[in-house]
This record gives C-alpha cells, structure tokens and sequence, in this order.
C-alpha cells in the first residue's frame, strides 16, 4: 500500500511513518511543512529505507500538493498534519485556521481531483483517513464518555478548528463520495514528543530541578494513550475501518494532571533518584488556569475494541515508565530543542498583546 502521511514529522505522524514504512512495509511518502514541531530525527530509523521517502510542503499549497499526489500516486492519506498545541492556539489563533481548516480544506480538493481520475479498483480501495481529537466534543462533567455520536462542542480555538476539518471531511464524503474516515483520539504521551506538551515538560523540568507548574487545581481528567497504541490504532483503521465511519481511540487511561504529574515525578526520582527535591509537594506549583480550560475528556474507545480487535498494549505506568527512560536516555534529541526553539516558557494567557 502507497500512504501520504501529511505531519509525518511531527510527534504522532513519525511513529505512523516508523509503523508503516518499518513493521508494515508499506510505501511511505511523509508530506510536512516542518513548523517548529517538527523533527526529521523522529523518522531517522526509516529515512534510508527505499519504500520511504519526504516531501517538505505545506498542505495548503494546492499545485504542488497535487503535483506530489500524480507522482507518487497513493493507495491512501492519512493526514495528521496540524497545529496542535492548545496554549498556541490561545496566544495566536491564525495559524490554526491555515492549517487546520484551510489547509484540510486543500487537502480534500486535491484528493478529490485524484480520486476522481483513479480506475474503478483503485477507487474502491482508496481512504482519506483524517486524524483528530477528542477535544471536538468539548468537556465532560464528573461522569459520562464521548461516544462516536456525542455532539461536537469545541471550546478552544485548536479545538474549534479541529472540530471544522472533521466537518470538512465528513461533507467531501456526503457530497463528493470521497472514501473518508475519521478518529478521534485522547491525550498521546510517549518518546520525540516536543517538550511544550504536559508530559515531557515536566519530565525535563524534574531533570533541570524546576517547578512543576499546574493549571488551576490540578483536577482537570484526560484520557491518556501511548503514542504508538495510536499509530497501530490508525493503521486497523486505516486498512479495516468502514468508509464514512469515525472511531473514538482511548487508552482507559483517566487519570487528573496532578496526579500525571505526581506519577511522572516518581517514576523520573526512581529512575534518576539525585535530582530535583525529596517531596513532590516541594516543587509542584499551582499556576493560573488556562482560559477556557476543559475540565473533563474521557472516551468510549469500544467501537475500536470490538469491530477492529484494537487493544492499546500499554498501560499508563507502563507506557510512562518507557517514556521517562527514553527522555532519560536520549537527552541528546531534546536538549537542541530546549536551546533553540522552546525553553519551557508559559504559553496561552491570554493578554492585551494576545492578538494575532
Ligand atoms: P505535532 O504538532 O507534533 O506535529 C504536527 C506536524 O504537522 C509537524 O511535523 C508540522 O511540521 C506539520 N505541519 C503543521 N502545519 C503543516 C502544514 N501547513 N503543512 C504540512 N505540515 C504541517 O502534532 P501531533 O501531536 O503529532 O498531532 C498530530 C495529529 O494528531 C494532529 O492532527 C492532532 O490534532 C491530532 N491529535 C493529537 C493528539 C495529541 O495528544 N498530540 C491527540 C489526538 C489527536
């Protein structure tokens, strides 16, 4: 099989490429623009192989979006590509439109162009697999689960323009008939996550001795997934789901963020037992909230269980324990990324200057 991975440089689209191109033997083209997120080392284990190869772009350029599409001449798309940083989306919604609802948008139109051209076999077998986010359904109280049929209530700008692309793609297919799929997915942790996220920032500000900031009370629930539980989790998708059917992708994992944060701390004192404070509650340090912070995201992942087979093979100690070791061990692939691109600062307050 021929799949575009659009973000495949990115956190969650590298572990797709490393699965498809590596386990899988698919053929692998990775279409990315390369924004701050992105990393070429996360793919370096496929990078050599012959049935992968990289195409820098933005998936908002139509003309050569469409001129790699008649080249490569895919089986399938599995687009990841996006702005996916909520505190970004708060401080500067702009880029979230462009890529995220704009740049779907382009997306569509130059598979739909493709599609259209393709003989009646290779219409049959082709997917547009769009990847996203639990967050389109909003926030859920102390109780209840996203199901597939939960309306969409987005509350952030990352959120809202997530919740369009999903729009988006569920109309190309009611309208145009391209072969879609959608799935949404909770929270990922696990290796090569970019250290603005909650879980490798606290890893690394435990290795540099420094606070541990958290939002509001630290009683906010998110369901957590192993990043590549989901990779596998979208390839059944990809190859078993059913056209025009969204999947909701969990890990059972429902856990409150001080308690994410207490796990890591522990989990970072055992493996590295000299570093930061003696007690958690030393370092850990309550910080205002974020505007409009969802309180509660817990998914009904069964449709994944029961029609695919999919089980996540990580539980949370045991995908967290992993991903600690790797930020322990690979100091080397994060430390640039802490010199040259993101120090650790606070992101997404929302000020007088917040305006894009
Ligand atoms: P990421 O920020 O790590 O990577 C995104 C990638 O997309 C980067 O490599 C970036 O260069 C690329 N990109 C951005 N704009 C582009 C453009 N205009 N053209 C081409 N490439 C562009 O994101 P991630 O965490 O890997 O998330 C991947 C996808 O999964 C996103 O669509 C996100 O909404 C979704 N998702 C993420 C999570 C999570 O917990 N991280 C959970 C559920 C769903």
């Amino acid at each position: 099989m021929k799949v575009v991975v659009t973000g495949g440089a990115g956190f969650i689209g590298s572990a797709v490429c490393r699965l498809l191109a590596g386990e899988k033997g698919c053929e692998v083209l990775n279409l990315d623009k390369l924004t701050y997120a992105a990393d070429l080392r996360t793919v370096a284990s496929v990078s050599e192989m012959a049935n992968y190869r990289f195409a820098k772009q933005d998936i908002c350029n139509r003309e050569e979006v469409a001129r790699i599409f008649a080249e490569f001449a895919p089986d399938a798309v599995m687009h990841l590509a996006a702005e996916s940083h909520v505190d970004r989306s708060i401080d500067g919604p702009n880029d979230f439109i462009q890529t995220n609802i704009v740049g779907t948008f382009t997306l569509l139109e130059v598979a739909r162009a493709y599609f259209d051209r393709l003989s009646d076999s290779r219409k049959s077998a082709f997917r547009f697999h769009h990847v996203s986010t639990d967050e389109v359904y909003g926030a859920l109280g102390d109780a209840g689960l996203f199901t597939e049929e939960t309306p969409y209530a987005p509350n952030s700008p990352y959120s809202a323009s997530k919740a369009s692309s999903d729009h988006l793609v569920r109309a190309w297919h009611h309208t145009y008939g391209l072969p879609v799929i959608i799935s949404n997915c909770s929270n990922n942790y696990g290796p090569y996550q970019f250290p603005e996220k909650l879980v490798p920032l606290m890893i690394l500000n435990i290795l540099h001795g420094r606070k541990l900031p958290v939002y509001g009370d630290g009683l906010n629930t998110r369901d957590w997934l192993h990043v590549e539980d989901h990779a596998k989790a979208l390839f059944a998708i990809l190859t078993k789901g059913r056209v025009g059917e969204k999947y909701n992708v969990g890990g059972c994992n429902e856990v409150t963020n001080i308690d994410v944060v207490r796990k890591i701390f522990d989990t970072v004192k055992q493996l590295v037992p000299d570093v930061a404070g003696e007690r958690f509650e030393d370092i850990v340090e309550f910080v205002r909230d974020r505007p409009g912070h969802d309180w509660r995201y817990a998914i009904d992942s069964s449709k994944m269980r029961s029609e695919l087979g999919w089980e996540p093979a990580y539980s949370f100690d045991t995908g967290l324990a992993q991903t600690v070791q790797w930020y322990v061990s690979n100091r080397e692939w994060w430390e640039p990324i802490l010199k040259n691109k993101y120090a650790g600062a606070r992101l997404g307050q929302v000020s007088e200057t917040s305006h894009d």
